[in-house]
């Protein structure tokens, strides 16, 4: 008798896409596995290439163990093709048992005050993508403003800060890529503001990211002696939780530093709650207003009343990332993930309105969970949905072609000049050498073209 086969096709080729490969190639089970892994990135890995900020070469290493996941060779890739636009459901119906999708999330959460729309605000995802060399936004970005915001409290914000502020010679040996050192070099700012609405011992981000911005050459840490009057709430926090118990060690090192010498400053606001971004009177930011507020007794804030103004001439707003839908899957709108259970995707019954499991399509990483959480968290997400895509094996489509090559026949047939993991590593090569002859770790491809073209070796 043959043995049962899962013909698995996994959409994202990030770290929850590999992970969820991996672990399924690794399971206890009673039948055989084939995968392929799709990406409309010419280049696997997601955010850690896309987002990751490229002076943190400890986690960008990651990409390590994720490439060697994909180097033992038993997990077909396919770049550059897109869920939605070069392959449909009915597509995936046709040859294989089942789909993952592991597709994260690239957009900004939106935030509603006015003046968002303004000339000078910009979403953090998107410098964020242009810093990492991302193929699908603008080569330049306008690096114009002196005085910056960033809103938000998280590792997001401070990356954004950081990578304003940090001179643009201490980023050389990382994988900058060429066109993003020329804008930084240009960039004439002195003072980037940071705002969060709660106060030092409610941030988001994590000691390791703050106390790096305490390590830049040339950049002066500026924190306010009114944004450390600690409630008890507060010093609660400061004592009984070792993270909270670090960031107000390090902010409280920054109060006692000498500033002053330094050609840029990077202040962080607490208690300040952004209220509109100013129009300068020809369409463009002018300033952010925003409300102080003060600690609620239970743990959240409230309002002052008291209105400030500054000055500014650009606004990054780093209040989170969101999920976007997919043709053809549930997609829950508030959260900006697809409905799931423990990664079973679930779709509203239409005549009961009742949530039932969509057989043969699951869900893992940030479009299952949402954008929170380190890489490290997609594993275990990985891992619940890997137990049900076995647990399922009598609920799994009945595919008309399984086999591998009518997949390579589709893609060719309707011209998608796929890449594959040969052409990753030619690809990845290429960025190496191109580093290597000036000093540094990488250089990144940045146009979808060149990357395809090398990839595929048409070059
Ligand atoms: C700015 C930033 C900095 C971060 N820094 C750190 C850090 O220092 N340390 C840390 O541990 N974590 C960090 N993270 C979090 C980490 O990046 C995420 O936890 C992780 O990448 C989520 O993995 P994922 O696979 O779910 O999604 P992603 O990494 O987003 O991967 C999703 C993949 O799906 C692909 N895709 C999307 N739509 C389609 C489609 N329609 N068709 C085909 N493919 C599609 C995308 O191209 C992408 O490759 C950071 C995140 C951001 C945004």
């Amino acid at each position: 008798m043959t043995r049962t086969k899962l013909r698995l096709a996994i959409v994202g080729a990030g770290p929850a896409g590999i992970y969820a490969a991996d672990i399924l190639l690794k399971a206890e089970r009673n039948f055989d596995v084939s995968i392929d892994l799709f990406d409309h990135l010419p280049a696997p890995y997601g955010l850690v290439r896309y987002g990751v900020a490229p002076d943190h070469p400890r986690i960008k290493g990651i990409i390590t163990a994720l490439r060697d996941v994909l180097d033992r060779g038993d997990i077909r890739i396919f770049g550059n093709v897109r869920f939605g636009e070069d392959l449909s459901l009915d597509d995936l119906k046709r040859h294989y048992n089942a789909v993952i999708f592991a597709t994260g999330a690239v957009r900004d959460a939106s935030l509603t005050i006015p003046g968002v729309e303004l000339e000078g605000s910009y979403g953090a995802a998107d410098f964020v993508s242009w810093f990492d060399g991302h193929p699908d936004v603008p080569r330049t970005w306008p690096l114009e403003a002196e005085s910056v915001a960033v809103i938000g409290n998280g590792n997001v914000a401070l990356d954004t800060a950081r990578m304003l502020a940090k001179h643009v010679e201490d980023l050389m040996v990382t994988e900058l890529p060429a066109n993003v050192a020329a804008g930084l070099a240009a960039s004439p700012v002195t003072d980037v503001h940071v705002f969060g609405r709660r106060g030092p011992t409610s941030v988001k981000f994590t000691p390791l990211e703050l106390r790096e911005l305490g390590e830049l050459r040339d950049v002066d840490m500026i924190v306010y002696d009114e944004d450390f009057d600690y409630d008890d709430a507060a010093r609660a926090a400061v004592t009984g939780n070792k993270q909270v118990f670090v960031i107000d060690k390090v902010l409280q090192q920054w109060r006692q530093r000498p500033v002053g010498e330094a050609s840029r400053r990077l202040h962080l606001h607490f208690f300040a709650k952004p209220l509109e971004i100013v129009d300068d009177g020809s369409g463009r930011v002018g300033g952010i207003r925003y409300e102080r507020t003060a600690p609620d007794g239970e743990g959240g804030v409230v309002g002052t009343g008291e209105i400030r103004e500054l000055p500014i001439q650009a606004v990054y707003r780093a209040v989170g990332y969101f999920g976007s839908p997919l043709p053809g899957i549930p997609f829950d709108k508030k959260f900006g993930v697809i409905p799931n259970h423990e990664g079973q995707v679930l779709t509203r019954d239409k005549t009961t309105g009742e949530a039932r499991q969509m057989y043969g399509v699951y869900a893992t990483g940030w479009i299952k969970r949402g954008p929170v959480g380190l890489i490290g968290h997609t594993k275990s997400d990985a891992m619940e949905t890997i137990k049900h895509v076995i647990n399922d094996l009598g609920n799994w489509w009945t595919p008309e072609s399984p086999s591998e090559e009518s997949v390579v026949e589709l893609l060719e047939s309707r011209g998608i000049a796929y890449t594959d993991l040969d052409g990753w590593h030619r690809l990845d090569q290429h960025e190496l050498s191109l580093g290597e002859a000036e000093g540094r770790v990488r250089i990144k491809v940045v146009p979808r073209d060149d990357m395809v073209a090398i990839s595929r070796d048409e070059v």
